[in-house]
């Protein structure tokens, strides 16, 4: 690029797009490995959808994505990497399993009586039987072909006929972010409501930091790779033709040119998201076939709802009482006087500002139905996790998109790990890159 001087030009082993949770861990991993990396990530942080809301006033700090993790190898190991101190997490307070709040339909801010309560253990026995018949999903979407038909079942079809809606209320908080969780391929629903993630909520055995900030862990990373991570930057241009990898990127200190011998993309694989790469036909073919939801959380003052009080999304007249989306999920108390937590969710995308005047209408909805006293909310903070949930056709999975999509890994000095190639699972994904390890440092 014309007007680059020497020191423009950044030359690593690898170069890894996106800093959150995939990004951060292979930057550890492979900085302990020897290999020289550099991150390009496009927000002001490391941690992706790792988002800790302190509180100015009294320094108590909220979650507003990620809240618990696995208490499992990899996840322990990375944590003591950074020495960041961990503990079995009360899921019930961290937002997983709150069975008891007010229920209410968020469309007309109403009360729902009656909500669905079927047989909880048996549902959950039922839907871990069933999803026992598929281990290879619990690493990857490595599905026999052709696919069983099961796995292409809308999930509302499958639970009828595995018998699984006493479940439903758990495995959808499980589910928070997919969408339309009953129409969802069960594929879907398997891998983010996994066996992994089943076994650890019987056992009581999340767990989440110590010190009550989960964003600790991307927090002591940056400490460790310093100038290796270029944060606030965009990527122009890629072009992976010649013996390096050549990724142009606009930083707050300028246009930069990384040159790398291998490249490593965590971000969401949207086309819009790789503008500027240079795809070629099947990669632009693969990663025009997914869709997204939308996903995104807040915190709200003035809420003129109790500390105390969680109010719960259910559809007053949906199968199930499932919330019927574009919605909050709920407003949860936060653990700070005076904010509470929302989660809102569109099974499409939507602009930051829809779904902040969505979450507001909803809040006043719930005065306006006379169900809870309250004012017009303000934000506080507001996050978006989208693109979420990336999900591609019934066809194109029977097709073997997922086949295709795994045979990019290495092609063109390229490897890819991150969401939309496994799940919306923060240790998952560190367990889906650790493998891709091996190949990324090979020749290096
Ligand atoms: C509300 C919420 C709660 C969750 N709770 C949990 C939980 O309790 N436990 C758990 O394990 N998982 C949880 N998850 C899921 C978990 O956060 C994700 O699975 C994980 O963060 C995905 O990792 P990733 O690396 O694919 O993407 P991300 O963590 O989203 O990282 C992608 C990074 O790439 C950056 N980026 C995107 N595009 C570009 C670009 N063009 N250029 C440069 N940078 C770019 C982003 O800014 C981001 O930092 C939760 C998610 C949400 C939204």
């Amino acid at each position: 690029m014309n007007g680059l001087l020497p020191g423009d030009i950044i030359t690593r082993d690898v170069c890894i797009i996106g800093g959150g949770a995939s990004g951060t861990y292979a930057a550890i991993r492979l900085h302990d490995l020897g290999k020289s990396i550099v991150v390009v990530e496009q927000n002001s942080v490391l941690g992706g959808q790792t988002s800790t809301y302190t509180d100015p006033a009294s320094g108590k700090r909220t979650e507003m994505g990620v809240v618990a993790w696995y208490n499992n190898e990899i996840v322990n190991n990375f944590f003591a990497r950074l020495n960041v101190p961990l503990k079995t997490t009360d899921i019930e307070r961290a937002g997983f399993t709150a069975l008891n709040s007010i229920p209410v339909d968020f469309r007309t801010g109403e009360l729902v009586t009656d909500v669905y309560s079927g047989n909880v253990p048996e549902g959950l026995a039922n839907y871990i039987e069933q999803l026992a018949k598929y281990p290879y999903l619990e690493d990857g979407f490595d599905v026999p072909y052709p696919v069983p038909s099961d796995l292409l079942l809308p999930f509302g079809e499958f639970v009828e006929k595995y018998n699984i809606g006493g479940a439903i209320r758990v495995l959808y908080i499980f589910g928070n972010g997919m969408g339309d969780f009953l129409k969802q391929p069960t594929l879907y629903v398997f891998k983010l409501v996994s066996m992994e993630s089943m076994q650890a909520f019987k056992a009581g055995s999340f767990q989440s930091t110590l010190n009550h900030n989960n964003q600790e862990i991307y927090e002591k990373a940056q400490v460790e790779l310093g100038t290796d991570v270029i944060l606030n930057s965009k990527v122009l241009s890629a072009d992976r033709s010649g013996e390096y990898a050549e990724v142009h990127v606009q930083t707050p200190l300028g246009l930069k040119c990384i040159k790398a011998k291998k490249l490593l993309l965590t971000i969401p694989p949207k086309l819009e998201n790789l503008e500027g790469f240079d795809l070629d036909t099947n990669e632009r073919s693969l990663f025009s076939q997914f869709n997204n939801t939308g996903y995104y959380t807040a915190i709200l003052k003035n809420t003129g709802i109790a500390d105390n009080t969680e109010v719960r999304n259910f559809g007053a007249d949906s199968p199930y009482n499932v919330p019927v989306l574009p919605g909050p999920y709920f407003l949860q108390a936060s653990g700070i006087s005076g904010l509470l937590n929302v989660k809102y969710c569109s099974p499409h995308p939507v602009s930051d500002e829809t779904a902040k005047a969505n979450i507001i209408t909803a809040v006043q909805k719930l005065n306006t139905a006379g169900t809870l006293n309250t004012t017009t909310p303000e934000f506080v903070a507001f996050g978006s996790h989208t693109p979420f949930e990336m999900t591609v056709s019934v066809d194109a999975v029977q097709s073997g998109f997922y086949k295709s999509l795994y045979g990019l890994q290495g092609l063109k000095k390229t490897y890819w790990t991150g969401a939309a190639f496994h799940a919306q699972d923060s240790g998952k994904l560190w367990a889906f890159t650790e493998k891709l390890i091996p190949g990324i440092i090979d020749g290096l």
